[in-house]
């Protein structure tokens, strides 16, 4: 296969986005002597050129240890308020007053924190 550039309608492996799986495709398009577009020799999906990878995003997500509901709930959530963590930087004044207008459901905010984690705990 290194012995001679590929051409139009050669085999190689490739990821099919439409199969998921590493396949057999044929190269179906070549721009400046590379690859450039594939089609699966499964289901006939023509589609870019993976270099046999799969994609990141979907991958490298799955791979991760699967999290609990509540855990994927809370990744989802603002950061609870952690007044006394954060540096005694004065915020900006539009900040200030976001946090003004934000003030009423703080309290509220607070209590579904605790409650959060008293889910968590059980
Ligand atoms: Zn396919």
């Amino acid at each position: 296969m290194a012995d001679r550039p590929l051409r139009l309608g050669d085999v190689l492996d490739d990821y099919c986005p439409r199969c998921r799986l590493l396949l057999n495709h044929d190269v179906a398009s070549l721009a400046e002597g590379q690859v450039a577009r594939t089609t699966c020799r499964t289901c006939y999906d023509t589609h870019d050129y993976r270099h046999g990878q799969k994609p990141q995003r979907r991958g490298g997500r799955k791979k991760e240890e699967p999290r609990s509901l509540v855990d994927q709930v809370l990744a989802g959530m603002p950061m609870p308020p952690v007044t006394a963590a954060q540096p005694a930087e004065s915020p900006a004044p539009e900040e200030a007053d976001l946090r003004e207008r934000a003030a009423p459901t703080v309290h509220r905010r607070g209590n579904l924190w605790a409650e959060l984690e008293r889910i968590r705990k059980k």
